[in-house]
């Protein structure tokens, strides 16, 4: 699985998204993606508890490790804060942000348009 067009890094290069995306389970959100690697996931529930909008919860089934790991009940309640990967102490959850595309031509400084006669 390859990573989806419009999708990018929201700035900081987090450990896990540089060489694991293609391993990462993974939500569409209204604003983007979240990420989650799994068998990284220690099971602490800091994600689930400071997220603001209750987006994730506890799942049912065992990672490698035999932890809980979260999973997302409410994308669409989620507004892309980064709470989730900013308490993840094991850099296993992460989101990015959806870009929109310009079809906008480059802008070239310096090359100016020849005036038509009158
Ligand atoms: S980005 Fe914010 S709202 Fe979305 S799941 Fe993470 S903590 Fe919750
Ligand atoms: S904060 Fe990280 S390690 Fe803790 S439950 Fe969430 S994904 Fe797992």
């Amino acid at each position: 699985m390859t990573m989806e067009k419009g999708v990018e890094d929201r700035g900081t290069r987090h450990p896990s998204r540089v060489t694991d995306v293609e391993r990462a389970k993974r939500w569409r959100v209204p604003q983007g993606a979240i990420y989650l690697l799994e068998d990284m996931c220690k099971g602490c529930g800091f994600c689930i508890e400071f997220c603001p909008r209750e987006v994730l919860e506890r799942a049912e089934h065992y990672n490698a490790k035999g932890y809980h790991p979260p999973e997302v009940a409410d994308p669409e309640a989620c507004v892309l804060c980064g709470f989730c990967e900013l308490v993840c102490p094991d850099f296993a959850i992460w989101t990015e942000r959806e870009t929109t595309e310009t079809t906008e031509e480059p802008h070239h400084q310096g090359t100016k348009t020849p005036r038509t006669p009158k």
